[in-house]
């Protein structure tokens, strides 16, 4: 989870608090709304906020102990980790089962053990993709092939491998000691992994219909059509 910075008042004493920026029941980036707060006692204090997206507005409450500044030391409820598409789900339960458990991490603050599994999650996800479309065979060879080298035979499309490939690259950069490679930016990863899976799911169900489709017509759109125009003999 990441937050947001805001200053509140309790009864007179002010404190810079970190407020979760999204909502854990409907997952939607937010600044939310402060419904309430109170001093717990103890140096104890807690903050309800509330949903500002219109069609969840539900409540959820984060506690922080005072220390130099206030911590915060939990949040609830916790996030709900967000379903994959269900073409998704249904080629590769490694990958839901990877993610979901990224997503955990992600939700106790934990980014770099997020960010390695988000990447071995992509990783599941590509080689169960080989597998049922790509004629790759589900053996030891398949699963010791380097992520990299997945990307580059089984995803023919850029738009879908250069986003698994920034996913893996921050993946690595969490992973390794000393880190090497890209800086660490947590967002930027999470960027690259959602339009990554938005391009997969597409392209799944697109598989899914061609498959049904008459076989003259996909020899149709996959073959250049005969009738286009020459190129031009200029040059240009
Ligand atoms: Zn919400």
């Amino acid at each position: 989870m990441e937050y947001l910075r805001e200053a509140v008042n309790f009864g007179g004493e002010t404190h810079e608090c970190d407020k979760p920026n999204f909502c854990p029941h409907c997952g939607t980036g937010i600044d939310a709304r402060i419904a309430n707060k109170a001093v717990l006692g103890r140096g104890y204090f807690a903050v309800v906020y509330q949903c500002t997206v219109r069609d969840c507005r539900k409540f959820f409450f984060s506690a922080y102990f005072k220390s130099e500044g206030l911590d915060i030391f939990c949040t609830h409820p916790r996030v709900r980790v967000p379903d994959a598409a269900s073409e998704i789900s249904a080629l590769s339960p490694r990958f839901c089962d990877l993610y979901g458990q990224s997503a955990e991490a992600e939700a106790s603050g934990n980014f770099d053990l997020a960010a390695c599994g988000y990447r071995n999650a992509v990783e599941a996800l590509v080689k169960d993709f080989a597998v049922k479309h790509k004629g790759a065979v589900a053996d030891a060879g398949l699963m010791r092939k380097p992520l990299q080298d997945c990307i580059a035979d089984y995803l023919d499309g850029l738009d879908e491998a250069v986003s698994a490939y920034m996913v893996k690259e921050f993946g690595n950069s969490a992973a390794h000691y000393p880190q090497l490679g890209r800086p660490f930016d947590f967002s930027e990863q999470k960027a690259y992994l959602e339009a990554f899976l938005q391009y997969m799911a597409g392209k799944l169900k697109i598989l899914g219909i061609a498959e049904r489709l008459p076989q003259k017509h996909l020899l149709k759109f996959q073959t250049p059509d005969s009738a286009a125009p020459a190129p031009c003999s200029d040059g240009q």
